[in-house]
């Protein structure tokens, strides 16, 4: 740009002289005419110039507005990220009151007006208006468990500064419901499990001490004590062998190995291993195979199944037949084990999967049940997506129907 006004001027020099020596025309007139060009020069120059300063402008203006539709955009995301996040989340600013909360938070509004949320109008349900009184209060991490409508949550509040000042916290509140409810049946489960293995075992110890007694010799006592401990120790052995089967079952890497089967196979495989059971007790079994259609289920397993029911209809009935029968109804296929046993009542229905219920403790204790047995039979049924229906009338019987979509 210098280099070509240093040839204008050079050229208008020239241009002059060239006037005054070689056309002989007056010095006024050819400086008059030297400065209407350098004016026009001037004004090319210039109209360079706003031509190019608006380039850069619109080059400007063009990267502005890129960079404010990417923090648009990336608020746009942060925005529906917070909102969507299924934990609650709420930010306050030093004195408490409401910047910013997310859709999850809406639960924890005490007034169901459609104004905005605050503090000072003490808008939020109890436990959390007293958590953020002491998050904003001690300006610290605060972590405590508090109730809201039955559900646990873990309330976590996370302090901010701004040059070393307190200026506000982000709280967020984990639902911990399913958690504790999680831990509570494992605990009870233990407690549970402690409990039938310990009874057996000191039945046993105890018996154990009085045969050993120095001068003990009713031989009658003896042979009862004998056959309690032999039904204590195969109790033992088939809750162990039932737990074992249930941690199995529970683990994520049990694979169940199914195949194309015929499940009248497995049941008459039950039946015999059972049938001497049940003529002990004078019951009889009764088959109707109406489908024997294969189904593709793991063998092992529903052997196990069909052990369990089948062994439950003997221990729980005192007369009348055991049926066993086989039909399609719609895309299922049905198993079905009917009892004329003494029934389940309806409120023990729903209880009777549970780990280590029994309805009647007694009479199962001496049926030699784990009360293991159902839980079981509601796992693998599970595994498989199947379903397990319960009828049951006090003193009529049971039916337990097992249906597998085919
Ligand atoms: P258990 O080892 O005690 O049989 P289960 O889990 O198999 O444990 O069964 C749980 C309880 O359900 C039993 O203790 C019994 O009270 C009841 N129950 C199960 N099957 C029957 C049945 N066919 N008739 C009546 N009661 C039953």
């Amino acid at each position: 740009m210098i280099k070509e006004q240093y040839r204008n001027i050079i050229l208008l020099s020239f241009f002059g002289l060239v006037c005054i020596y070689m056309f002989k025309l007056p010095s006024f007139i050819v400086i008059i005419m030297m400065g209407i060009v350098a004016i026009y020069f001037a004004i090319q120059e210039e109209k360079e110039r706003t031509a190019l300063g608006k380039a850069e402008n619109m080059r400007l203006h063009n990267q502005i507005q890129n960079v404010t539709f990417q923090a648009d955009i990336r608020q746009e995301q942060l925005a529906t990220l917070i909102s969507n996040l299924p934990m609650p989340l709420i930010l306050l600013d030093n004195k408490g009151e409401v910047l910013l909360y997310n859709d999850g938070f809406a639960e924890f509004r005490d007034s169901k007006e459609k104004r905005r949320l605050t503090y000072v109008n003490n808008d939020f349900v109890k436990p959390v208006y007293r958590f953020i009184f002491d998050a904003t209060l001690f300006e610290r991490e605060i972590r405590k468990t508090i109730v809201v409508d039955e559900k646990e949550y873990e309330a976590y509040s996370e302090p901010l500064f701004k040059n070393n000042q307190f200026s506000g916290c982000v709280i967020v509140f984990q639902d911990i419901t399913k958690i504790k409810k999680q831990e509570a049946l494992q605990k009870r489960f233990l407690d549970d499990a402690s409990h039938e293995l310990k009874t057996p075992i000191s039945a046993i110890k105890g018996m154990v001490e009085i045969l050993n007694r120095e001068g003990f010799n009713d031989e009658e006592i003896r042979k009862d004590f004998l056959e309690q401990i032999e039904n204590e120790n195969n109790r033992l052995e088939r809750i162990v062998s039932d737990l074992l089967q249930l941690s199995r079952l529970s683990s994520d890497q049990l694979v169940m190995k199914r195949e194309a089967c015929d499940a009248t196979k497995i049941i008459d495989a039950s039946i015999a291993s059972l049938s001497y059971k049940a003529n002990k007790k004078g019951l009889a079994f009764h088959t109707d195979y109406r489908s024997n259609e294969p189904i593709f289920v793991d063998p092992a397993q529903l052997q196990i199944v069909m052990n369990n029911l089948i062994s439950n209809a003997i221990s729980y009935s005192d007369t009348g037949t055991i049926s066993l029968s086989t039909f399609h109804e719609g895309d299922s296929y049905v198993i079905e084990v009917k009892d004329e046993g003494r029934g389940i009542s309806q409120e023990e229905q729903d209880r009777i999967f549970e780990r280590f219920y029994r309805t009647d403790t007694d009479r199962s204790r001496s049926s030699g049940g784990s009360g293991l047995g159902l839980s079981i039979v509601k796992s693998v049924l599970d595994a498989h997506q199947a379903q397990l229906v319960v009828k049951s009338e006090i003193h009529k019987g049971s039916t337990f129907q097992i249906w597998i979509r085919n």
